[in-house]
């Protein structure tokens, strides 16, 4: 089974937040988070199962994990175990399982490819918590994966979502060309600037 070292949605610790690419980071850039776009014109609901609340413990331009390449984010806080579910249909890109949960060196994932090209990111899974397997086509909404404690989580157990215009992120094969990009959810309270950190949000049934 394929073990890459992976640290998405890393906290600064030990390799900073470039991903882990090797690549010495850009110097900090003064956070841009004034993205909008309403609510319900987004095409992606919440990575969980309908009726399920989460709360977000770091959400975009955090400054921390969540800067340059990480920039554009959410980490929902989540019991270990607990069900992921597609954002938005697409293709699996990515299926990375075989870590245990406390290893800050490699991260269990999913990515998911939409019919725009664009990428969706889902890691931290759990062990054995990797549902979906690369080349499977899933439904927003489908069950993919199992949230976990797995590489840099700062040790708290959580799912990392991010939005890529493309597949190449660092640790994966590539040279992660595909930094993070804003993205909101429609099935939920109004979130036309993106989630807020500290707040929970109910995942509303599906349209
Ligand atoms: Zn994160």
């Amino acid at each position: 089974m394929r073990t890459i070292f992976f640290k998405a949605a890393c906290l600064v610790v030990v390799m900073g937040c470039n991903g882990g690419s090797g690549k010495s980071s850009a110097p900090p850039q003064a956070a841009v988070c004034d993205d909008s776009l309403p609510t319900a014109q987004s095409l992606y609901v919440l990575p969980y199962t309908v009726s399920e609340s989460y709360r977000v413990n770091q959400a975009n331009c955090s400054g921390f994990g969540h800067s340059d390449f990480w920039q554009y984010g959410y980490d929902f806080e989540m019991d270990i175990g607990t069900v992921i579910t597609a954002a938005r249909a697409g293709t699996v890109v990515h299926a990375q399982d075989g870590a245990v949960d406390g290893d800050r060196n490699q991260t269990n994932l999913v990515t998911i490819e939409h019919e725009d090209g664009t990428v969706a990111l889902y890691s931290h899974l759990t062990l054995n918590g990797v549902l979906v397997t690369a080349g499977q086509l899933v439904a927003a909404g489908d069950t993919i994966g199992l949230s976990g404690d797995t590489g840099n989580t700062g040790g708290l157990p959580h799912l990392h979502f991010s939005l890529h215009p493309c597949s190449d992120l660092p640790g994966l094969p590539g040279a992660g060309s595909c930094p993070s990009v804003f993205v909101n959810f429609r099935n939920t309270s109004a979130n036309d600037n993106g989630l807020e950190a500290g707040r929970s949000y109910v995942a509303l049934p599906i349209d």
